[in-house]
């Protein structure tokens, strides 16, 4: 099996024996994936073709692999299929840095926080930032869409990338480098790759837009009584702060005891618990503006009006990475409190509230004790709704039961079962049950008119 693999990579672009093909197998949260026939490590775009082209004759199917940062199983093989994985790992080059048109030209393995760095020196940045960023890969995240904290902001993946380059299930190559945000020639086809979870083909390069780096920053982390004083906060910020505005992240009280008691170096920020935080973040690159003053401004109004409790301006680097710590291992925290169950959904903003004070009398008849932690991107409505049973039991069987409780609330309040995290295979079957049929019919008949035998990455999305 792996002799024509190896023959066309050589020893360095191909593993296959299970001590070489196990960091590969699993994913991130350990709850999916076959083991690969092998692993394939192409070292350009012609090696990924001819990888693809052996992979039709030889009748096996393909899983494209990044970071394997992903959330819902996609990056590893199905249950039941026979294919191997292929890693985009070594096709890590930045090509191009163009500072005047702000785009960089990338390789998709490039590593999301190693091209952060290589634009730090011509004072720019790409606007995306998520907790997995020193592993996640930038193809990966264009297939899988990725939102982060600043999409409220800048928007999601898909409105980072300019052009692609794309090998398709037959091993030809589909070059759409353009650096261009203005082509309507068509059907917009690099579109259709950004969330297709490696689908349609393998995303081999692209050309990204970038940002001006902020010059100045001001952070806050701070206490409120309710989401309904949040989203009202929210808004005002938008208001006054404007485009300055770049986060707004939330989480509660249930979510940081946990943080605070596993990640025993974290501190408490504020003395007055919450039920509710809100991290806020002002930044520009006018070097004329402070944000600083701007935010001490809004927050003047919000204690006097009520809307917040108590709160924290981080007057350092070091302070500001320490609130954002408490934000991003909020994941973490749980994950070590023990068995979880996870759900990343999006509601309007205007549903918001409505729909977090709805979860946890609803989820209680189901299970009585279980803890809520409600906690993600206010700006964008995207909840991460995590949920651990009561201290010292498990779920006793009700995990299908909660689940399906919060899809449904989703549903019925106009919302969305998967926000940012994409479909995988966890969500193939809720998918299948919450998706309208013509959204069913036309996923698939476009999957099949590019991969007719449906040999890429088979069992995710539909
Ligand atoms: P992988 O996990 O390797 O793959 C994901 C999917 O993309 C798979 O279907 C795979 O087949 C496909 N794929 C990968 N590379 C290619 C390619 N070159 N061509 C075609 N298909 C490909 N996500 C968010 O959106 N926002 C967050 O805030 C966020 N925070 C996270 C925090 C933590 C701690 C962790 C572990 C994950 C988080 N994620 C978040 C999820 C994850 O980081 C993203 O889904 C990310 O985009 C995955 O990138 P990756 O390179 O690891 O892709």
């Amino acid at each position: 099996m792996s002799d024509p693999f190896a023959e066309l990579l050589g020893s360095s672009g191909w593993k296959s024996s299970s001590n070489e093909t196990r960091p590969y197998a699993r994913d991130w949260l350990d709850r999916f994936g076959e083991p690969p026939l092998g692993v394939a490590l192409p070292a350009t775009t012609e090696e990924v073709a001819a990888t693809l082209r052996l992979c039709a004759t030889l009748g096996i199917s393909v899983t494209p692999q990044g970071g394997n940062t992903g959330l819902n199983g996609g990056s590893v093989i199905s249950a039941g299929q026979r294919g191997i994985i292929l890693s985009l790992a070594r096709m890590n080059r930045i090509h191009e840095i163009a500072p005047v048109a702000m785009t960089a030209t990338v390789d998709a393995g490039v590593i999301l926080q190693a091209l952060n760095e290589a634009v730090a020196s011509h004072d720019l940045m790409f606007p995306l930032h998520l907790g997995a960023e020193g592993s996640a890969q930038i193809g990966g995240l264009i297939a899988t869409n990725a939102g982060g904290s600043l999409a409220m902001r800048y928007g999601m993946m898909e409105a980072q990338v300019l052009g692609l380059e794309v090998v398709l299930p037959d091993g030809s190559i589909w070059d759409g480098m353009r650096a261009l945000i203005k082509d309507n020639t068509g059907l917009q086809l690099r579109k259709l790759f950004c969330g297709a979870e490696g689908r349609l083909g393998v995303i081999t390069r692209a050309i990204l837009k970038l940002q001006p780096a902020p010059a100045a920053q001001a952070t806050a982390l701070l206490v409120l009584s309710d989401v309904e004083s949040m989203l009202r906060l929210g808004a005002r910020l938008r208001h006054e702060a404007g485009d300055m505005l770049t986060a707004a992240e939330f989480f509660c009280e249930t979510g940081l005891a946990m943080l605070l008691h596993h990640l025993p170096d974290l501190r408490r920020p504020v003395e007055t618990p919450g039920p509710f935080y809100l991290l806020v973040e002002l930044a520009t690159s006018r070097k004329s503006a402070d944000p600083k003053v701007l935010l001490a401004e809004i927050l003047e109004q919000a204690f006097e009006s009520g809307n917040v409790v108590d709160g924290v301006v981080a007057s350092s680097a070091a302070q500001r990475a320490a609130l954002w710590q408490l934000r991003e291992e909020m994941p973490e925290g749980q994950r070590r409190e023990g068995p979880q169950i996870k759900h990343d959904v999006a509601v309007p903003v205007a549903r918001l509230a409505d729909f977090v004070a709805l979860t946890e009398p609803m989820l209680s008849k189901i299970l009585p004790g279980v803890r809520v932690n409600p906690f993600g991107h206010l700006g964008d409505g995207n909840v991460h709704l995590n949920l651990s049973p009561p201290p010292d039991a498990d779920f006793a069987g009700t995990e299908a039961m909660l689940s399906q409780a919060i899809y449904d609330l989703v549903v019925s309040v106009g919302g969305s079962f998967s926000a940012e995290h994409g479909l995988g295979q966890a969500k193939v079957g809720l998918a299948d049950h919450l998706r309208s049929p013509i959204e069913r019919h036309l996923m698939t008949a476009l999957i099949a008119a590019v991969d007719p035998d449906a040999r890429m990455n088979p069992g995710k999305i539909v």
